[in-house]
């Protein structure tokens, strides 16, 4: 099974390798699809009979994903989708994917599940870090809460000199 408990996970940090830019389609949320839309046009999405979805490119990538000497950087950073903030993570408030014991996590008090895709090549298995449990995890927690809004880390701009569009 490729979603784990956060517990077997002891790090994480984004190597910006685009995998996750590539092979998933993502899902907007209303105001992010009309966000993108005024921002840059409806072209750069890709509405179905159910969903808003970004576009992707025919080789499978996001419209957004710029590739740079082997290290992939999202172009829509300042209103990049709930969906591509949270990933690898799965912050849910029941077990969906079992393993209940081993993926809750107390976040001030309030207890949540927390999951890992372990496609991500950013992982490292293993007990968990004080820096992952401690950091690294609760910014996780306060995006899919609706507490903290930037997330910078996922193909991030930093470092980076990207022209603009
Ligand atoms: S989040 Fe994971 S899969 Fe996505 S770019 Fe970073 S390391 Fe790669
Ligand atoms: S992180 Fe950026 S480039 Fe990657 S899928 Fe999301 S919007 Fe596209």
């Amino acid at each position: 099974m490729r979603i784990v408990p956060w517990t077997q996970i002891q790090s994480w940090n984004c190597v910006r390798c685009g995998l996750c830019c590539r092979h998933y389609d993502i899902v907007l949320k209303l105001p992010e699809w009309l966000t993108i839309v005024k921002s840059f046009g409806p072209e750069f999405t890709s509405p179905n009979m159910t969903k808003f979805l970004l576009r992707r490119r025919q080789d499978g990538s996001c419209a957004f994903l710029h590739g740079a000497s082997n290290t992939s950087v999202c172009r829509l950073q300042h209103m990049k989708p709930m969906a591509c903030k949270l990933w690898p993570f799965k912050v849910l408030d029941r077990p969906k994917y079992g393993e209940a014991e081993s993926s809750i996590y107390n976040y001030r008090g309030h207890g949540l599940f927390v999951y890992v895709d372990k496609n991500c090549t950013g992982l490292r298995l293993g007990t968990p870090t004080p820096e992952f449990s401690h950091s690294v995890i609760p910014e996780f927690v306060e995006i899919a809460l609706g507490i903290r809004q930037n997330q910078y880390k996922s193909t991030s701009l930093l470092g980076l000199r990207l022209r603009s569009f």
